[in-house]
C-alpha cells in the first residue's frame, strides 16, 4: 500500500463540481486579472485572518518583498529571521539589499528561538521575520515586545500557517504585515502561484498594492519602481471554493497528527514534534528528527510511501551566501542538528488509520 506525501488529487475529486463551474464562470466573464473574484477573496481572508486588509499577489515570495519594499527596508538594514525555513523567506530580504541575520532554533517546535533574539539586534536592524514553520506559530507576543522596545517592525512568514492560532488570534493578524502563499501543496492551495499579504496597517496594504502593480495606483502613473505581482481571477475563483473547507482539512491534519503522536510515543530514536500550549497548529507537515533519518526515509520510500527532508540543509550553510557581501556564516547549532535529518511522514485531509498504521509499521521496523 503505498501513501502520497500528499493527495491533491483527492481533494480536487471530493469538490470537482464546484471548482470546475468556479472556473468555467471565470472563463465566461473573461476577467482573468484581478477584479471581483480578487476582491472577493481578499476580503474573505482579511475575514478569515481578522486583520482590517488583505493584499492578493503572484505567490508567497513575493508577498514576503512586497511587505519589506512597503516598510522602505533596503540596503544597508537588517532583518533578522530563522535559518530554518523555505528558501524564499530570505531571497525576498536579499533581493531588497538588506542583510538577513539568522538565529537559532528551538528543539522540537523548530521555530526561530526567541530568547536568542535580543543579541541580534543590531544599529542597522529594521525588522524581525518570523516564520511559523510547519504550521506552529512562533511565541509572537515575546517577538512583539522586543521588537517594540526596539523600534522595530515584525513580518509574519505565515506561508505554512494558514488557520494556525496563537493565543486565540489566527496567524496573519499577529504583527505588523504577514504573507500568505497559496502554492499548491500549501494548507490552502491554488491551481498554480498564488499569495496574499495581511495588515491592519492601511499605509502598508496601499503600499503593497501598488509596488505589485508596477508601482501605479492610477493606469500609466507610476510614482515608484514596482513589480509584477498579481492573483489570476481563476486562482481566486478556486480559492474561494476550497476556504470553506479550510478549518475541517487543518482539523484532519491535526487528528492525523494525534494518532502519529500515539502510535510513536515511546518509540527509539526518533523524535516527535513539539507543540507549545499558546496555540493550535495546522500541520502543514509532520516533522520528525532522526539520526538514522536516511534508514527510515529509505524503509518508507522502499514501500512507495511519501517522505521528504524538511530541510536537508541550513539556509545560513547554503552555497550561495558565500557570496553576500559582509555575511560571517553564524554557528547555529541546533539547527545544524537538523541537516538531513528532519524529515515528514505524510499528514493530509483525508489520510486514513489504516494508511497511518502501515507508515507507523515500517518506521518502527526501520529503527528496530
Ligand atoms: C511556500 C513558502 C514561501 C513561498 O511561497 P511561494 O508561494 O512558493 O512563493 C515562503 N516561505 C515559506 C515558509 C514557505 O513555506
Amino acid at each position: 500500500m503505498g501513501v502520497p506525501l500528499l493527495d491533491l488529487k483527492a481533494q480536487y475529486r471530493d469538490l470537482q463540481d464546484e471548482l470546475d463551474a468556479a472556473i468555467n464562470d471565470v472563463m465566461a466573464n473573461a476577467a482573468f486579472i484581478g477584479g471581483p473574484k480578487v476582491a472577493a477573496l481578499e476580503q474573505a481572508i482579511a475575514d478569515y485572518c481578522g486583520t482590517k486588509y488583505a493584499v492578493a499577489c503572484g505567490n508567497g515570495t513575493d508577498a514576503l518583498f512586497l511587505i519589506l519594499a512597503a516598510m522602505g527596508i533596503g540596503k544597508g538594514d537588517e532583518v533578522i529571521t530563522t535559518p530554518f525555513t523555505f528558501f524564499a523567506t530570505v531571497e525576498a530580504i536579499v533581493h531588497l539589499g538588506a542583510k538577513p541575520v539568522f538565529v537559532d532554533i528551538e528543539p522540537g517546535t523548530y521555530n526561530m528561538d526567541v530568547t536568542a533574539l535580543e543579541a541580534a539586534i543590531t544599529d542597522r536592524t529594521k525588522a524581525i521575520m518570523p516564520v511559523h514553520i510547519f504550521g506552529q506559530c512562533v511565541d509572537m507576543d515575546v517577538v512583539n515586545e522586543i521588537a517594540g522596545r526596539h523600534g522595530l517592525k515584525v513580518i509574519e512568514d505565515a506561508c505554512q500557517a494558514i488557520g494556525a492560532t496563537y493565543k486565540g488570534r489566527m496567524a496573519g493578524s499577529l504583527a505588523d504585515a504577514a504573507a500568505f502563499s497559496f502554492f499548491p501543496s500549501k494548507n490552502l492551495g491554488c491551481a498554480g502561484d498564488g499569495g496574499i499579504v495581511t495588515t491592519d496597517d492601511k499605509e502598508i496594504a496601499d503600499a503593497c498594492r501598488k509596488l505589485a502593480n508596477h508601482g501605479s495606483s492610477r493606469k500609466y502613473y507610476h510614482d515608484a519602481f514596482g513589480v509584477n505581482s498579481r492573483l489570476d481571477s481563476l486562482q481566486a475563483a478556486i480559492l474561494l471554493v476550497k476556504l470553506p473547507h479550510l478549518d475541517t482539512w487543518n482539523a484532519q491534519r491535526r487528528a492525523a497528527a494525534e494518532v502519529y503522536g500515539e502510535l510513536l510515543a515511546g518509540v527509539d530514536g526518533i523524535e516527535l514534534p513539539v507543540v507549545r500550549d499558546y496555540g493550535v497548529p495546522v500541520y502543514h507537515l509532520y516533522i520528525v528528527k532522526s539520526e538514522r533519518a536516511e534508514k527510515v526515509m529509505a524503509a518508507l520510500q522502499e514501500a512507495g510511501i511519501g517522505t521528504a527532508l524538511y530541510y536537508p540543509l541550513a539556509l545560513h550553510e547554503q552555497e550561495c551566501f558565500e557570496s553576500v557581501d559582509g555575511f560571517v556564516k553564524p554557528s547555529l547549532p541546533e539547527v545544524e542538528s537538523c541537516d538531513a535529518r528532519t524529515f515528514a511522514l505524510p499528514c493530509f485531509p483525508g489520510i486514513t488509520r489504516s494508511q497511518q498504521d502501515e507508515i507507523v509499521r515500517v518506521v518502527k521496523d526501520a529503527l528496530a
